[in-house]
């Protein structure tokens, strides 16, 4: 009688135990299950992001080809009837410039660097070339005026993306080398010229390259054109400055270039002219 109570016993407790086991079981089955939905669940969310930082890089990028197979699209068939806009367009929040000074005021030379905030909406002309949309009304009856004095001025360079610029500045780099400058040298001399990476006016989207549709070589000879004539003379009158005067290089750090506009606004381009002073002489004595 006591054997098969015992043995009873025995097979209860063996019953615990099994039951214990199965249920540690199915415990540890729903561990790994939840630790798997939630590896997935970030995985996936990394993956989403990643190709969002790709859409972006990429529109960019665009932005960038088409200021280049645009560079020698001609603008003289625009009338003040059929401005230079085309749509509003992308909006870059990678960099930007809030400055004390005020946004029309920033400054980026070979010893400042386009601020980490900057954030500018772009606007894109017709002929591809984007700019601050902030400037856009001026940039377009400064045209609209030079072309109603009988001249054909062209944008033919405007807002550059970092990738535009550092393609520009290392063919300006191979170029020093082709004519014999040890690498070391080519760099400072490209530098002169075109502006490292990172420090172009171009980057703010303020700035625009104009020239004469007669003659668009970016040379000294751009100075005799009518164009930039009456852009010299006029410019100021719709808030933009000829940035790199001939004879101010050693402070802006860029050789003359009688084509480079940067907008700075109305009340300060006309005391930039009158006063014959550059951005920096400007910012300085404020
Ligand atoms: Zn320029």
């Amino acid at each position: 009688m006591n054997e098969t109570v015992k043995k009873q016993q025995q097979h209860s407790k063996q019953g615990h135990k099994a039951r214990r086991q199965k249920s540690s079981l199915l415990l540890l089955l729903i561990s790994i299950l939840f630790c798997t939905i939630a590896i997935v669940s970030v995985l996936t969310l990394m993956q989403e992001e990643s190709s969002q930082e790709q859409q972006k890089t990429l529109e960019q990028t665009n932005t960038g080809n088409n200021n280049v197979s645009n560079t020698n699209t001609s603008n003289t068939n625009t009338s003040n009837t059929n401005p230079e806009i085309k749509t509003p367009t992308l909006r870059t929040s990678d960099h930007n410039n809030p400055s004390s000074e005020g946004w029309n005021l920033v400054l980026v030379n070979p010893w400042h660097a386009i601020p980490d905030d900057l954030d500018i909406t772009l606007i894109q002309l017709k002929n591809g070339q984007s700019v601050d949309e902030r400037i856009y009304p001026d940039l377009q009856e400064m045209m609209d005026d030079c072309r109603a004095a009988g001249l054909s001025p062209i944008i033919c360079s405007s807002y550059r993306t970092m990738d535009k610029q550092a393609r520009l500045f290392n063919n300006q780099v191979k170029n020093y080398q082709s004519q014999g400058y040890s690498e070391e040298d080519a760099v400072i001399e490209a530098g002169k010229w075109v502006a490292t990476p990172g420090t172009s006016e171009h980057q703010l989207g303020l700035a625009v390259d104009i020239v004469a549709v007669s003659n668009q070589n970016l040379d000294q000879s751009q100075e005799n054109t009518s164009e930039q004539q009456w852009l010299m003379e006029n410019s100021y009158k719709y808030g933009f400055i000829l940035r790199y005067p001939t004879d101010k290089s050693e402070i802006t750090g860029i050789g003359y270039e009688p084509w480079h506009y940067r907008f700075v606004g109305k009340e300060v381009a006309a005391e930039i002219k009158e006063r014959g002073i550059c951005l920096e002489e400007y910012l300085e004595a404020k």
